[in-house]
């Protein structure tokens, strides 16, 4: 039987392993140097491995005839500014997209999941004889984007590798006390939509609106009926969000300008309340619009992210695995959280499985823990890196291991 606990040497390894990537986070599909470092870790491990999406790193670590379960780490940073006061504190910068240079934080947690995927990945190289199959180590770029995991697929991840009966995930997460494990079944995580809407007006002089149309009055309208599509128009039973993020118009008090530019978030948990909620975005902004005598507003996609589902009969029996090897107390199930993640696009593109579970950074004790992309944000090491491989290992070896 697989044994999923470390032995000093190896929990030292991991510590170094996670402060080394603590220290040095790179912007989303930017993870040059971090997948350098992977690449040299599963050398020194004897797993083959590519480069796939980029900075991508998929390891294939092959023990004989068996399933075939893939594993995805992903492994880029945040252009925050730590605060966190730790030794091994980043001091990193990076470049965005429109030229600027930012500083760079791993603030949402995913050094945890790179060095416990290769913490587990050392412990199942030890123990050969308790397993059989093939782990497919999806290093995936670009979580924090949705860019990472359509990368990935683009670049003929699957066209490439055995393909997997099922994929496994996890994040460290504070709503679940260090130690512990937090599982969904069904719907994990939501859907998102962000959308920028200009709406176009007429500029005028402030003190002739008769010759305008306003923007910013037109624009107002439609943000507060898109209220009303939560709240009016679903039923309670399907959980959404429309959150209007930003809202810029103007350059003066006494112009009437030309036009409003507002963002929307949108959150869902089933494609048929996705589509509901969009097409009344748009029925909405274009009837608002009408209303006011102004064209109709541009509608442009910023991104989107897939939904997040955990296959029942496959999350059941990991959360099985999970308790018997951690307690029962010590798997917790969590509600949908209408948080996002590119996760799911890795086992839906090949219709199989995905389980996708978080585990706990935080101590009990702490009543307060920050919250992911905080710039405080820093797991207590232990239990959190520990759990977080024996997670990895009590799941892959629930479908590899030996009895
Ligand atoms: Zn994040
Ligand atoms: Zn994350």
């Amino acid at each position: 039987m697989l044994d999923s606990r470390l032995s000093d040497d190896e929990r030292n390894a991991l510590h170094e392993t996670y402060e080394h990537l603590h220290r040095n986070p790179e912007l989303s599909m930017q993870e040059h140097r971090t997948a350098e470092f992977i690449e040299q870790r599963l050398d020194a491990l004897g797993i083959e491995h590519f480069r796939c999406g980029g900075t991508g790193v998929v390891g294939v670590m092959r023990n004989g005839e068996g399933p075939v379960i893939g594993f995805r780490a992903d492994t880029d940073g945040l252009p925050i500014q730590e605060a966190t006061g730790a030794a091994y504190s980043s001091t990193a910068t990076g470049t965005l997209p429109d030229g600027s240079t930012v500083p760079v934080m791993h603030g949402c947690g995913h050094d945890t999941h790179i060095a416990t995927a290769l913490a587990a990945a050392a412990l199942l190289r030890r123990q050969p004889e308790a397993w059989a199959g093939t782990v497919l180590w999806i290093f995936q770029p670009g979580e924090e984007t949705a860019a990472g995991a359509a990368a990935m697929v683009a670049d003929g991840l699957w066209d490439r590798v055995p393909k997997p009966e099922a994929v496994l995930g996890q994040h460290v997460f504070p709503s679940v006390p260090a130690g512990s494990i937090g599982l969904t079944t069904g719907s994990a995580m939501a859907m998102a939509d962000s959308l920028r809407i200009t709406v176009h007006g007429k500029q005028s002089h402030g003190s002739q609106p008769q010759d305008s149309i306003d923007p910013i009055v037109l624009g107002a309208h439609m943000v507060t009926r898109l209220q009303t599509i939560v709240s009016r128009e679903l039923p309670p039973q399907s959980p959404a969000v429309v959150t209007c993020g930003t809202f810029h118009a103007g350059l003066k008090e006494n112009i009437i300008p030309d036009r409003a530019e507002f963002t929307l978030n949108i959150r869902t948990l089933t494609e048929e309340v996705r589509e509901r909620v969009l097409s009344a975005i748009a029925r909405i902004v274009n009837a608002e619009a009408e209303a006011s005598g102004a064209p109709r507003p541009t509608v442009e996609e910023i991104y989107r992210f897939p939904r997040l589902y955990n296959d029942d009969e496959h999350a059941e029996q990991v959360r099985a695995a999970l308790q018997r090897e951690l307690g029962e107390d010590r798997v917790v199930s969590l509600p949908p959280a209408m948080g996002s993640e590119d996760f799911g696009t890795l086992p839906d593109s090949i219709g199989v499985p995905g389980v996708y579970w978080f585990f706990g950074g935080f101590s009990a004790e702490n009543e307060a823990p920050p919250v992911n992309h905080s710039p405080f944000f820093l797991p207590d090491p232990e239990p959190t890196l520990s759990t977080g491989v024996r997670a990895a290992v009590v799941a892959l070896g629930h479908y590899l291991g030996k009895a």
